[in-house]
């Protein structure tokens, strides 16, 4: 159960917090805060920060731009890692806030409304969503200026121990912070490129799991700024090595049992799970505008990486877009290994919910689960199997979220409209600018 404002106030005082940071996302996913002093502690708690939305990306017109910060009680957390020194004495604690508007209606541009609206359409069914995620990121060296470079600081590949990994220190670092702030971490490895690592979260509600990856980023990239190197979650850093995707292990409960395990079922899977696999299916080229959300993105997206290509699912190749761990009972789960770190997770979350759901309404079937390599079927076979491609690249994927009237109803008109004017505008921007391969390429040639 949630804490009381009063409770709140009394955590806050034991603990000598002498900053209160007001968190939020905004629609492209930049996690934002407003930071308050002790003085205003009693004001934030009762939900009468204000601050101008039309400052914030894809948040409002500027004639609307009141907009207020209500505080999720139950998110307070204090930070372990800052110092005395550094706040000049007193600790530093967040809470996460949902966005209103000064008459105190939720706001409908505020992702995390998004993400309980699906959650609410989810308990209308009886269902709770839970999700654990995967998340990869880089650690690069910066340069003797501060500035990031693409130059990893070892040369380890996936599992491999120190001496090799030279990251070993700064992600055990990563992970005992995370856990000093609550979090359940399963597990955290050198992944398959040099200076690439993962750190796997336990799975838990969406909305909280949504919460974890917006302050996991910052964690992560703070650490490692004190060590002096820069962590990234761009999807595809380096041409020809693999690129970071962060995994979603989802999985519906019903009354305390998981929905998704039928030990009768094909599969071990019951209709339920085979719905939810379908309405994945049905909404992925859509789906990828927002889980995939830059222009580098689809470069993480072609064969050979371990990341999806195709829409398919499977029980067991790390070629499809779905696959089935071997795990049932409570643990049976879909991983969608579509999304990559870069994106807003309450809006990824929020489509991939409102796709699952959508299947379950509808009664959707998938195809048959694929059980060899997408990635070295040819074309003919591909069509065969009826399996089709995800898009190509970051226009594409807004076309197809456009068309699809199932994510626009999840994502609601406002921050539909918003996300597409500025994706739009990205796309726009790449497609006229003149890159190094082109040079590469033509310039001496024609
Ligand atoms: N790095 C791969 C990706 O881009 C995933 C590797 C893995 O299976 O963990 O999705
Ligand atoms: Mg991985
Ligand atoms: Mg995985």
């Amino acid at each position: 159960s949630s804490p009381t404002v009063q409770d709140v106030l009394q955590r806050l005082q034991d603990a000598d917090v002498a900053f209160l940071r007001l968190q939020f996302t905004d629609i492209l996913g930049q996690t934002k805060n407003v930071e308050v002093p002790r003085t205003q502690f009693a004001k934030a708690l009762g939900g009468d920060v204000t601050f101008d939305g039309s400052a914030v990306e894809g948040f409002t017109r500027v004639e609307e731009s009141d907009m207020l910060l209500s505080p999720d009680l139950s998110t307070f957390l204090i930070y372990p890692q800052f110092s005395r020194e550094e706040t000049g004495g007193g600790r530093v604690a967040r809470l996460i806030c949902d966005v209103t508007l000064p008459g105190g209606e939720p706001f409908a541009g505020d992702p995390r409304r998004v993400l309980r609206t699906q959650l609410e359409r989810a308990q209308e069914r009886g269902f709770e969503m839970y999700v654990g995620t995967e998340p990869e990121f880089f650690l690069f060296e910066r340069t003797a200026g501060g500035l990031g470079t693409t130059v990893t600081h070892d040369k380890a590949g996936y599992f491999d121990l120190a001496p090799i990994d030279r990251g070993e220190r700064i992600r055990r670092e990563i992970a005992g912070r995370l856990v000093e702030m609550g979090f359940e971490i399963e597990a955290a490895h050198h992944e398959v490129a040099p200076g690439q690592h993962e750190i796997d979260f336990r799975y838990a509600p969406a909305l909280e799991t949504a919460d974890r990856i917006a302050t996991f980023k910052f964690v992560v990239k703070r650490v490692a700024l004190e060590h002096g190197l820069l962590a990234s979650f761009l999807p595809k850093p380096m041409p020809g090595v693999s690129g970071s995707g962060m995994h979603c292990h989802l999985s519906l409960f019903r009354d305390g049992q998981n929905a998704f395990d039928d030990p009768d079922g094909e599969h071990g899977l019951s209709d339920t799970a085979r719905q939810f696999i379908a309405g994945l299916l049905a909404h992925a080229e859509g789906m990828t505008a927002v889980t995939n959300p830059l222009v580098n993105s689809y470069k993480r997206l072609v064969p050979g990486f371990e990341a999806p290509v195709n829409i398919a699912w499977s029980t067991s190749n790390r070629s499809a877009l779905v696959r089935i761990p071997a795990k049932r009972g409570n643990s049976t789960r879909a991983e969608l290994r579509l999304a990559d770190p870069s994106c807003n997770p309450y809006l990824a979350l929020a489509v991939m919910l409102a796709a699952g759901l959508d299947g379950i309404e509808q009664g959707l079937e998938p195809p048959p689960a694929i059980a060899r390599n997408i990635f070295k079927m040819t074309v003919r076979e591909k069509r065969h199997h009826r399996i089709k491609d995800l898009p190509s690249d970051l226009r594409e994927a807004v076309d197809e979220l456009e068309k699809d009237e199932v994510l626009r109803a999840a994502l609601g008109e406002h921050v539909m409209d918003r996300y597409l004017t500025a994706k739009r505008a990205e796309w726009r921007e790449y497609s006229s600018a003149v890159h190094a391969w082109e040079l590469d390429r033509y310039l001496d040639l024609v």
